[in-house]
């Protein structure tokens, strides 16, 4: 099979997790060898699985940076990588090498940051991306359809790692960049 890369993105709360479990579990039950690889920072549930905030798992291997992505990737057809907005450029390369190589990377990301503006990885994924799947939240204000994630502290880091404690899914409207 070709290689291919699927990209599903949006912000915060908006179901990612979840769809990257079930592509990683639906191609594991079609007899595919599958991996998945998540920040090891991102420490908010577990430390070796993948898990929606709904409370499903898959078992993922924590890695330090995107320079770990090719070598945990060796000897899989489908690569599965969460929260990959918290990576550089670097990143996007070694997708580009996985599908060359014929594998199918299946990306989690979000989109955009608390200040409404992309990550630096997302414009190229979504570039190189095979096929996109946009997933969207219930605005937290509104009930409408949010897009957005508000951070909901004082802290102007790109990356803050937290969860509906530091978070929550806003609309366009109710939206407020600091
Ligand atoms: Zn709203």
């Amino acid at each position: 099979m070709p290689g291919r890369l699927e990209l599903i993105y949006g912000c915060m709360f908006s179901g990612k997790t979840t769809e990257l479990i079930r592509r990683l579990t639906d191609a594991q039950s079609a007899g595919r060898r599958v991996v998945a690889l998540k920040p090891a920072r991102d420490q908010r549930y577990a430390e070796r699985e993948l898990v929606s905030h709904a409370g499903q798992t898959f078992a993922a291997v924590p890695i330090d940076g995107p320079g770990q992505i090719e070598s945990y990737a060796e000897g899989f057809d489908v690569v599965g990588l969460d929260e990959v907005h918290f990576y550089g450029l670097e990143a996007v390369e070694a997708c580009r090498k996985l599908v060359a190589e014929d594998k199918r990377v299946i990306v989690a990301s979000v989109d955009t940051d608390h200040r409404g503006r992309p990550f630096a990885v997302f414009p190229p994924l979504q570039a190189a991306a095979d096929e996109l799947v946009h997933r969207t939240a219930r605005c937290a204000r509104c009930g409408g359809e949010a897009e957005f994630s508000q951070r909901m502290i004082e802290d102007d880091s790109p990356i803050v790692v937290g969860g509906a404690d530091l978070y929550e899914p806003r609309c366009r409207f109710c939206f407020r960049r600091h």
